[in-house]
Formats: structure tokens, C-alpha cells, sequence
């Protein structure tokens, strides 16, 4: 398939919208990362995503949309601590996890009887969604098992060729996918952190509750709650450890840990600034708020260095720490030392 690359003029973001609109695919950049988006209303254009990112299909979308009054379009109904989360945080990089109407359809939630809708703040994303006429169904617009894109590059990298058009918008400014806050159990509950944080909803007052499985992996006889969390996540090719703590013993222990190499190429993703001998060193920033934009465009750069074994630096400093420390933990496969 030819895959057209269209900027954000008006005439090419009309065509995007008609494409989606007519069952195709078109990537988008959001402001969290870019998403791969079909029609929500279309149960064969979601069938494509899947096909086209190598995605199990019990891993629902989320929904997107660029006006309040379409949630009431999809959503049966919008309990009060949801519809404060509308109300103080939408647009913007959280997704709300509420019951579905039956408009959208199975492929899209998984068979799920729920659906994840989330407002991006992002113009380019909102002008897509107003161009196509209707909700358009994404997840991130990486191969599965990838990290996920935060540059046009890394988009055009996995998926020119399967689907039909990708939208540069430059690079994604939050970096790490959205909050997503489930509204259909008893309390809300965190089921993946992000870009609104854990203290953002409590000072809103909203009695929320953080998923046990955010930091750890699941068991595989567990049945997740959010279908996601089983897969394997942000993998790039290298290996990754993560080592945790205060600058002098995280560096003092990465020291070591390259004299242990054996011979491999060895990185380093550094959030104090260091001189390691013998490493590809890249920055993730001084503060996890920059951490997130640079990690997966950090990963997907050590591995085109052809980087084998990465060591990365992290601290938990500021509301994105758990949102940091939930991807690298996944794309170090739980390889995490204290020190
Ligand atoms: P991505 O942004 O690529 O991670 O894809 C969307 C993610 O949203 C999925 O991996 C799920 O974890 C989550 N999600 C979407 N819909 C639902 C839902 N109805 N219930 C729980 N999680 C969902
Ligand atoms: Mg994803």
C-alpha cells in the first residue's frame, strides 16, 4: 500500500478526514504520543489497525474525539467523578474508561462492554477529528511491542507501506500515553499513568485508587483490567536495566555494570549528566516531566545506534515520575536496581 505523508495544511488534513471517513487509516500526532486512527464507528476499520500494527485483538482503542457532546454519543452513562474529569482536564491527555453504547462496535472496545474516550488537546488531532465527522478509534502508532512514536520519523519508520496516509505534526509534547482512569468500578481507578496525575485528581477531589499492576508485570493466569498491561511493552532491542536512586550510587553501580559488558555495546540514558568511558550517552532531561518526551525516542535511538545493553538513570523527582517508571520498567522487562 502507498502510504501518503500529508502536513497540517487545510486541504491535507480535509483529505485525512475523508480517508478515515471512508474506512482507512491515517497516523496523527497528539500532544501525549501519535496515534493510528480509523473510524470508531467502522468495526472493519478496526480490524485494520490490528492487522496493521501487529496488535493482539483483545487490546482495545480509545476513542477520540474534539467536542464534549460526543461523549454523550458513545458513553451510556457519566458518573459525577468522570464528568469532573471532563470538566477540569479535557482536553488533554487523559482517557476516562466509562460504560459503551452500543454504536461502537465490538472491534473497537475489544468485546468490552466499556469504552476509553479521550479529548487530546493537541490542534492537529482535534482538526483530524472534525475533518473525519466522526470519533476516530487510536492506539499509539507503533508495531506492537514497540515504543510508542513521539516523532513523525518513528511513525514513518513502522508504518509506511500499511496504512494509508500519516499526518506530520513534529514531535509530541508530553511523550508518554495518557492517564487512563477507569469510572466503571466502584471508585476510579488508575489504570495506567500519565500527563494528569494521581495528586492532579485528589486535589479535584475524586477518591481515586492506583491499579497494583502499574509497576509490576502480570501474572499469566491474571485476567488484567486493562487489557493492555499483558503485552509486552516499549521493547526496544537492547537490553534494559534500570538503576534507581541518587546520583553518586546510580553512577558508581552504571560504572561497574559497563566494566561487566562483555564486549557488547553498551548506552546509557542519563537524567544527572555523566562521563561514562565506552557508552553511547544519551539525555533524558533533568526532570521526569522531560524524561517522558525523550524516553521513547531514546530507545528507538539506541537501538539505531545498535546499542545492546542500555543502563538507565532514574529518580522519581515530580508528577511524572510514575508514568516514567511504569515504560521503563516494562521496557526493562522489571530489571530494576535500587541502589
Ligand atoms: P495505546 O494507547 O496504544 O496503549 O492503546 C490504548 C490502550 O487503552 C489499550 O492498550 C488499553 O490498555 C486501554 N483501553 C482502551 N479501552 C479500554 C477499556 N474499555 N477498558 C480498559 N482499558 C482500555
Ligand atoms: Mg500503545
Amino acid at each position: 500500500m502507498d502510504t501518503k505523508l500529508f502536513s497540517t495544511e487545510e486541504n491535507e488534513i480535509n483529505e485525512a478526514g475523508k480517508i478515515i471517513r471512508n474506512g482507512g487509516l491515517v497516523a496523527f500526532p497528539t500532544e501525549t504520543v501519535y496515534g493510528l486512527g480509523a473510524s470508531a464507528f467502522d468495526a472493519d476499520a478496526a480490524k485494520k489497525i490490528y492487522a496493521a500494527k501487529g496488535r493482539p485483538s483483545d487490546n482495545p482503542l480509545i476513542v477520540h474525539i474534539c467536542d464534549k457532546a460526543q461523549i454523550a454519543d458513545i458513553a451510556a452513562e457519566i458518573p459525577n467523578a468522570a464528568q469532573i474529569v471532563i470538566d477540569k482536564f479535557m482536553p488533554g491527555p487523559v482517557t476516562i474508561i466509562l460504560k459503551k453504547k452500543s454504536v461502537v462496535p465490538d472491534d473497537v472496545t475489544a468485546g468490552l462492554d466499556t469504552v476509553a474516550i479521550r479529548f487530546p488537546a493537541h490542534e492537529t488531532a482535534q482538526r483530524l477529528i472534525a475533518a473525519a465527522g466522526v470519533p476516530i478509534a487510536a492506539p499509539s502508532a507503533n508495531l506492537s511491542g514497540k515504543p510508542s512514536p513521539t516523532k513523525a520519523k518513528h511513525v514513518i519508520k513502522d508504518m509506511t507501506g500499511r496504512i494509508d496516509a500519516i499526518i506530520d505534526g513534529g514531535d509530541c509534547n508530553v511523550g508518554v500515553e495518557s492517564t487512563i482512569v477507569d469510572f466503571t468500578g466502584e471508585r476510579p481507578v488508575i489504570l495506567r499513568p500519565g500527563g494528569v496525575t494521581y495528586d492532579d485528581l485528589k486535589a479535584q477531589g475524586i477518591e481515586v485508587e492506583i491499579d497494583k499492576n502499574i509497576l509490576q508485570s502480570i501474572a499469566p493466569d491474571e485476567v488484567p483490567k486493562c487489557p493492555g498491561m499483558k503485552y509486552k511493552h516499549y521493547a526496544p532491542n537492547a537490553e534494559v536495566t534500570v538503576v534507581e536512586g541518587e546520583k553518586n550510587a546510580v553512577q558508581k553501580k552504571i560504572k561497574e555494570l559497563l566494566n561487566e559488558t562483555n564486549g557488547k555495546i553498551a548506552g546509557v540514558l542519563t537524567m544527572y549528566g555523566a562521563d561514562y568511558d565506552n557508552a553511547v550517552i544519551l539525555s533524558a532531561g533533568n526532570t521526569n516531566k522531560e524524561y517522558a518526551k525523550n524516553l521513547f525516542s531514546a530507545l528507538r535511538e539506541f537501538d539505531e545506534l545498535g546499542v545492546e545493553v542500555v543502563f538507565a538513570e532514574f529518580s522519581e523527582k515530580d508528577g511524572y515520575g510514575l508514568a516514567v517508571k511504569n515504560r521503563l520498567y516494562k521496557a526493562a522487562a522489571q530489571r530494576v536496581i535500587h541502589v
